[in-house]
């Protein structure tokens, strides 16, 4: 990844995805740009982009159209143009995120979408005028996409919109070598995940029954993304990519496995 520019959108602290992320391209020689979303979170980010030696290029709130537009502008001003982008961004109301989907508000569904679906969009709209030579993008969903799971709700309707989306623009930037995959990554305690109901279920649930018999880490999901982002993934688009130790092809609870 040595000469390689890249915007990490999504770090929140060290247990962000997006941290895994970019330290696998970091340690590959990228060169790594970060937003942050509000004062509270540029705390965390700023150290750590310190240990990358990467650049900060601002806040950003993807409901705040002005707030992308400034990212990109000052991305290009730091890093002269982009070759990848890591989005690794979602939310949802955690009042939601527990009992049943069927009570979800046109408020928060509306918002889901925007900040969760959308926003890879909007971001790649951005990107793809600042990847002249081609480039990579790359965004994260969950198994809750193809299945039902609890409590996932509407972030579950959000992420199959994502995925979708991520097939439509491969097909748009496709001809400018411009590559668009997502990662569909098992269940990791981070920030974003605490607000889904009975998370610790899910985490358990997975170790005991994917085939791996345990649940993937940051460091995983990031090794992954290099994979997806650099050199190595170049026949690869439109592809959404399971690193979850195998549960996505369970189709039975393990018979050896303890009742939870
Ligand atoms: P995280 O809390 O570390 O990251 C979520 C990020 O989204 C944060 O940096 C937050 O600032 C950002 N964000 C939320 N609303 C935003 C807005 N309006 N504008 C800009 N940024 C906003 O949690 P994470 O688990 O690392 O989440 C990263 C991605 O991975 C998300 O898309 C999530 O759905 C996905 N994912 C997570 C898991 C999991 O189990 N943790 C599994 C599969 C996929």
């Amino acid at each position: 990844m040595s000469g390689k520019r890249g915007l990490v959108m999504g770090v929140a602290n060290n247990r962000s995805i997006a941290w895994g992320i970019a330290k696998a391209t970091a340690a590959q020689g990228a060169k790594l740009a970060f937003t942050y979303q509000g004062e509270p979170l540029r705390k965390r980010v700023e150290p750590l982009a310190a240990e990358l030696d990467a650049a900060i290029v601002g806040h950003c709130d993807v409901t705040d159209p002005a707030t992308i537009d400034a990212v990109f502008a000052e991305t290009e001003r730091q890093l002269g143009g982009l070759d990848f982008l890591v989005h690794a961004i979602a939310f949802s109301d955690k009042n939601e995120l527990d009992g049943r989907y069927v009570d979800t508000t046109a408020e928060n569904f509306s918002k889901t979408m925007l900040i969760s679906c959308y926003s890879f969009t909007a971001v790649a709209q951005r990107a793809e005028k600042l990847m002249a030579d081609g480039g990579s993008m790359l965004t994260l969903t969950y198994y809750g996409a193809e299945k039902w799971m609890p409590h996932y709700n509407v972030m579950g309707v959000a992420k199959a919109a994502l995925e979708a989306s991520v097939r439509y623009l491969a097909a748009d930037l496709g001809p400018k070598n411009i590559r668009v995959n997502a990662i569909s990554a098992g269940p990791i305690k981070t920030l974003a995940a605490s607000g889904i109901g009975d998370f610790r279920y899910i985490l358990k649930w997975n170790e005991l029954n994917a085939p791996l018999r345990r649940t993937v880490t940051i460091d995983e999901v990031g090794d992954t993304g290099m994979y997806l982002l650099s050199h190595l993934g170049r026949g690869v688009t439109g592809e959404v990519h399971h690193c979850d130790a195998g549960y996505h092809v369970v189709g039975m609870k393990n018979p050896e496995a303890p009742d939870l």
